[in-house]
């Protein structure tokens, strides 16, 4: 099988890949890189505040039931026990204390759950600002990477022109090896076998010259997994 269509092919193709390669490390797409990330972290953050928030709401909720109990507490409810007696004074004065307590201990949980929701309040909003900042920025960086991308490929319109008219020339399984090893960046994708050695990773692998008996016979590498072919 020639091999002349596909190797015509991939020269002309490692031009637009090598621009790809120079669009995709570009300051911009560095920077895009990094905010994603960033993204993700203030989402999550975000997501702990909400969980945080739910859980002091629980609390709260709690102690409001905790306060419905000592409102229908039997030990200070007197006229339903009746003061009667010195001994039922002193009874009825550790109940009040005791009952004064838990008020006091309720109230002082119920005012630190309200203060920590002020906090995390404070926090969501501030979380928000950032993230509402850095998707801004994101969006731009979109844009101007779009436009570059858009220009490459304005750019290179008769180079994929030419792309187009050689594809009706090779086989469709050479074509998708090809495609494959470019999505998997491995580039370039077809190399020569020189000196019982992949040209690409410098591979030693001798066994391979059996089955690379005339040019443009093909062989996968084992270790790169390009196509070897003998020129
Ligand atoms: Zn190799």
């Amino acid at each position: 099988m020639s091999l002349g269509k596909i190797l015509e092919y991939q020269e002309i193709d490692q031009k637009i890949y090598r621009e790809e390669m120079n669009l995709r490390r570009s300051p911009e797409a560095t920077r895009m890189g990094t905010l994603s990330g960033q993204l993700n972290s203030v989402q999550q953050n975000l997501m702990n505040l909400d969980k945080e928030a739910e859980a002091l709401f629980r609390e709260v909720n709690s102690s409001e039931s905790k306060l419905n109990n000592l409102a229908n507490d039997e030990r200070v409810n007197f006229s339903a026990s009746g003061v009667t007696a010195l001994a039922d004074a002193d009874r009825i004065e550790k109940a009040l204390n005791a009952h004064i307590e838990e008020l006091n201990a309720i109230e002082r949980d119920v005012k630190k759950s309200f203060k920590r929701l002020q906090d995390l309040s404070a926090e969501v909003n501030k979380q928000k600002r950032i993230y509402l900042n850095m998707q801004k920025e994101y969006g731009n960086l979109r844009a101007d990477f779009n436009r570059n991308a858009e220009e490459l490929r304005n750019k290179y319109r008769d180079l994929n022109d030419a792309l187009n008219n050689l594809k009706k020339d090779i086989p469709p399984e050479l074509l998708a090896a090809y495609k494959n090893l470019r999505d998997a960046r491995k580039m370039p994708a077809f190399v020569p076998y020189e000196n019982g050695s992949c040209a690409a990773c410098g591979m030693r692998i001798i066994e391979i010259g059996a089955k690379l008996k005339n040019p443009g016979d093909t062989a996968e590498c084992p270790n790169c997994r390009r196509i070897l072919y003998l020129k």
